[in-house]
């Protein structure tokens, strides 16, 4: 058999290993109620190849066992993390884009799906409201849409053979932002962690007074990370104050939405995140709960030369471009990309504005029928206005937060119910995301029964 698809006449066996595997993989997803979030046990296939190559019936018996040993996305108690089940037409668009395995980093190799990118990321620009010179870049997860961000900053500023140059974030941001320190080569106080108020967002006078002191101390600033959604509770940091703060001392603000950016595409949802327009640059990541196949987030900055003037080194060996746009491997870290655009631009297709709002609504009201049904005399919740929330008990002297949630966590489990168990102010808590859309208030109502019971 030959292992390329013939590009002169139908290539068969292409065909037909094609149809076979998408139709497994479309058993595989329907199977997925019945099992669990987790598989029970699992074997792996033989993993090196032998000295001769072994048929497709061979091969699609092997990915079945990586398949039954794999994570279930859209099992309705797939509630850990930020990973909701794919769009089915998102599904397509990977599978499709590796069929056409172009390559982002210059236009001749991708000439559609270049200008594809650009008018989506220029599409979410206006979405959030950034301007007439704001453009973007798709990247292959947050942590390098935020390192990219950082990066960009700092050569706006000058500062980038400046080891001891620092940044702001608060003691809730990701911890992608402590690798792009590592990264940057700066130092670990080079992340300045600005203390949360009790609803989890940054605050803004502890930013004031922390900067007086760091610029006291002769230490230049050359970004503001504001976080649009928090990891464990969806905290939203108060973006108009910290936009001001910004302007006035002309720092850069870059809002990591990884979570939160993406509720910027419904009018509805738009208002909890407030101020994101002033915005130097914003990572959105669409994979986290629109259920765009992963990878999929966008930088999006408000001037797109920056992106240029950061990263471009010139291309010697493509092409040059005519006009204003630069080639997608000029305007960040990443050379050789995959066209993760095709499958964002046909998952937002299939959902339409109206779909894209129905999954923004509903994960919020999720949130809320779950946060209404937890029994709030036994445990401590937290969640901002997002589609997560933690909860940990009350009395934490009978329940010592890491016994009851690594007890709950697998009784959960057993039942089929998935939530994480992070570690939050020196406590456990369990973490529900409400971003899959196979979840349904009955789900939820059995979920807070056995957490309401999980203390007595
Ligand atoms: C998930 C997340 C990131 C990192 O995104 P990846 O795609 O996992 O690299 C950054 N910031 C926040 C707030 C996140 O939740």
């Amino acid at each position: 058999m030959d292992p390329f698809a013939s590009p002169h006449n139908l290539d068969r066996q292409l065909h037909s290993l094609l149809g076979e595997a998408s139709s497994n993989l479309c058993d595989w997803l329907a199977e997925s109620g019945s099992q669990g979030p987790m598989p029970s046990s699992f074997d792996l296939p033989e993993v090196f190849p032998k000295k001769e190559g072994i048929p497709n019936s061979v091969l699609l018996k092997e990915l079945q066992l990586l398949m039954n040993g794999s994570f279930r996305p859209s099992h309705p108690g797939a509630l850990a993390h930020l990973d909701p089940p794919p769009l089915s037409a998102s599904i397509v668009g990977e599978l499709i884009c590796a069929g056409l395995n172009n390559n982002l980093l210059a236009e001749e190799l991708s000439p559609s799906l270049s200008l594809l990118e650009r008018k989506l990321c220029k599409w979410f620009c206006e979405k959030l409201g950034l301007g007439n010179l704001s453009g973007g870049v798709a990247a292959s997860g947050g942590s390098l849409s935020n390192l990219m961000a950082l990066v960009m900053a700092r050569n706006i500023a000058g500062l980038e053979s400046d080891p001891s140059a620092v940044f702001f974030a608060s003691e809730d941001c990701h911890v992608s932002l402590l690798k792009a320190v590592r990264i940057m080569g700066l130092k670990q106080e080079s992340l300045q962690k600005v203390p949360t108020d009790e609803k989890g967002k940054l605050n803004i006078s502890y930013l004031k007074s922390i900067f007086k002191k760091i610029k006291s101390e002769g230490k230049k600033c050359f970004a503001v990370v504001a976080t649009a959604g928090t990891t464990v509770r969806g905290a939203i940091d108060p973006l108009s104050e910290i936009d001001q703060f910004c302007k006035k001392e002309n720092i850069w603000l870059h809002v990591d939405g990884a979570i939160g950016g993406i509720y910027c595409l419904s009018t509805i949802t738009s208002g909890v995140l407030g101020g994101l327009a002033s915005a130097d640059s914003i990572t959105v990541n669409p994979q986290k709960l629109l259920g765009i196949a992963k990878t999929s987030s966008l930088l999006l900055v408000a001037n797109k030369s920056h992106l240029s003037s950061a990263f471009s080194t010139g291309l010697p060996y493509a092409e040059p471009l005519t006009g204003n746009d630069s080639h997608g491997g000029e305007l960040g870290i990443q050379g050789t990309r995959s066209a993760e655009s095709l499958k964002l631009w046909i998952g937002l297709r299939q959902l339409g504005e109206d779909g894209i709002e129905k999954i923004l609504l509903d994960s919020i009201k999720r949130k809320c029928y779950l946060e209404s049904l937890i029994d709030s005399s036994k445990f401590r919740i937290i969640s901002g206005p997002l589609h997560l929330l933690a909860f940990t008990p009350l009395d934490n002297t009978s329940y010592k937060s890491s016994d009851w949630s690594i007890r709950t966590r697998r009784s959960l489990l057993t039942s089929k119910f998935m939530l994480s168990r992070p570690m939050y102010r020196n406590r456990y808590y369990l973490k529900a995301v409400m971003g899959n859309p196979n979840t349904k208030f009955e789900d939820l109502k059995l979920l807070a029964n056995l957490i309401n019971h999980s203390i007595f």
